[in-house]
């Protein structure tokens, strides 16, 4: 069996966009330990002249296979893991991964990593979730695993577009807010709002997270994910509203 330090090579078994620059890659991956929600993959790409490059992505899918008790899969088994891949347009990796790659294709990623930015099926707190722009995708494996555990901790989703387009899973998110009780979702708009939208477009700030969020008194897990700039806006508004540090999960995917 292989360690999550290994390289596996994955195939990828179907495509699909989310928006107009954000694809989701489905990854037939063999031996796959199972992952919790809010964990990573790193990807390796290797040119024919042996040139490599690296690139970190969110599993955007719930956990596979069937959660144990532990709350991962089934060591060994083989396994499902989708990746939700924003398009840069100067960037290396990620227009490959959005315009190139096609299903039957082969990739190599090694993981999971990561184990603070998770969510456990056992925590019960609230969970309040901050996205900006592709930190949506870690945040949605969490929202599908609530939702395929049935959880009744409650949810509350702030997530950070430019403009209606630019939302990923809005459709499922829509459904997931009418079917899985005790979820909430909210979108701030940097751009273009939606027609009678009632505020302008405006970046995140204190009247978003205190107006969406949840009241620091009721001590929730919050996770924050996105560029750097937004993730540190964030979590800082989080701590001027009282909320205890310890309870801030940051994920930074780089950028400005
Ligand atoms: C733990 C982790 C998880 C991640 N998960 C995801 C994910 O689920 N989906 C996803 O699309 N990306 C994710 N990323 C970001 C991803 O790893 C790459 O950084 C991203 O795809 C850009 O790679 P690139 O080779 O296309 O761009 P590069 O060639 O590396 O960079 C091109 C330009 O874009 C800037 N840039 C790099 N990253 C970002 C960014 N995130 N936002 C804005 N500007 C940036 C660079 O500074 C540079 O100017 C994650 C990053 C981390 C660390």
């Amino acid at each position: 069996m292989k360690n999550r330090i290994s390289w596996r090579v994955a195939t990828v078994s179907s495509a699909r966009w989310e928006t107009a620059s954000a694809r989701t890659l489905v990854l037939d991956v063999p031996d796959w330990p199972g992952h919790l929600p809010g964990q990573h993959i790193d990807v390796r790409l290797t040119a024919e002249d042996g040139y490599t490059a690296q690139r970190s992505y969110s599993i955007a899918s719930a956990w596979t296979p069937a959660p144990s008790a532990t709350g991962a899969g089934s060591a060994g088994a083989p396994g499902t893991v989708e990746l939700t891949i924003q398009r840069l347009d100067d960037g290396e990796v990620s227009p490959y991964l959005t315009d190139v790659v096609e299903p039957g294709d082969q990739i190599e990623l090694r993981g999971p990593v990561g184990g603070w930015f998770v969510w456990r099926e056992k925590q019960t707190a609230p969970v309040l979730l901050i996205a900006g722009g592709s930190g949506i995708v870690p945040l949605m494996a969490m929202i599908r695993a609530r939702g395929e555990a049935r959880g009744r901790q409650p949810f509350r989703l702030i997530y950070s577009v430019r403009t209606p387009e630019d939302a990923a899973y809005a459709d499922e998110l829509r459904l997931r807010v009418r079917e899985n009780p005790g979820l909430d979702v909210h979108f701030v708009y940097t751009r273009k709002a939606p027609d009678g939208w009632p505020t302008p477009p405006k970046r995140i700030d204190v009247a978003a997270i205190n107006s969406h969020g949840w009241p620091p008194d009721f001590q929730p897990d919050c996770y924050v994910c996105g560029p750097t700039s937004f993730v540190e806006t964030a979590a800082d508004i989080l701590v001027a509203l009282g909320h205890d540090p310890k309870r801030i999960r940051t994920e930074r995917f780089g950028g400005a």
